[in-house]
């Protein structure tokens, strides 16, 4: 099972990546997340990429191709997996139909949340993360049971940097402008489909019903 999950910042990929992650057992593979473990580790591709990430603008094509041909290559992926946060552009979605294609795959479905602008503003101004393991929390929708502690590991939560307002609004610029393409093309290609991205039950639901139990 091949998932690529679109939808603009704020819009729910994590989460529902999640609850995919529990029921079909396949690993969800998150650009963003490769990015931030690299800077965190100080990594060359971190130091690249976190000046892009701390802007708002979209790291090169090239270098993020590379790091998902890269996790690609993994064993764990024979089953299937999630894509959330990748492709993001029209070249990143052709190297990824040629990579699908060298290894023999097929994409089972690409899923478009899609809530509205105002809900996108909202959870991702009020999001917050484990600085030590990312888990994912929000100032009023989903609080730790200690603040500033988490939940999962007892890291110290944070407010991640290109979360706050004018960064948001650079993001938000950038999908519209480039990945929002990206959905007529699958669309074309007759294996999108969309969900409403409201709440996460609700919209994992929707999942269900498109991708099976
Ligand atoms: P995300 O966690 O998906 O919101 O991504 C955070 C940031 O990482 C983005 O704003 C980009 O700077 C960078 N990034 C993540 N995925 C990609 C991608 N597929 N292409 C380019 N940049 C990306």
């Amino acid at each position: 099972m091949i998932v690529i999950l679109l939808g603009a910042p704020g819009a729910g990929k994590g989460s529902q990546a999640e609850l995919l992650v529990k029921r079909y057992q396949i690993p969800h593979i998150a650009t963003g997340d490769i990015f931030r473990e690299h800077f965190k580790k100080e990594t060359p591709i971190g130091k690249l990429a976190k000046e892009y990430i701390n802007k708002g603008q979209l790291v090169p094509d090239q270098l993020t191709n590379d790091i998902v041909r890269d996790r690609l290559s993994q064993k764990d992926v024979q089953k299937g997996f999630i894509l959330d946060g990748y492709p993001r552009n029209l070249v990143q979605a052709k190297a990824l139909d040629q990579l699908i294609e060298r290894h023999g795959w097929k994409v089972t479905a690409v899923i478009n949340i899609n809530p509205p602008q105002d809900i996108l503003v909202n959870r991702i101004s009020g999001r917050r993360i484990c600085s030590k393991c990312g888990a994912v929390y929000h100032v009023t929708n989903k609080k730790p049971k200690v603040e500033g502690i988490c939940d999962v590991c007892g890291g110290e939560i944070i407010q991640r940097k290109d979360d706050n307002a004018e960064v948001v609004l650079k993001r938000l610029e950038v999908y519209e402008n480039q990945t929002k393409e990206l959905i007529d093309y699958y669309r074309n290609q007759g294996i999108l489909q969309d969900v409403s991205g409201l709440e996460i039950a609700k919209t994992d639901k929707e999942v269900v019903q498109i991708l099976g139990e």
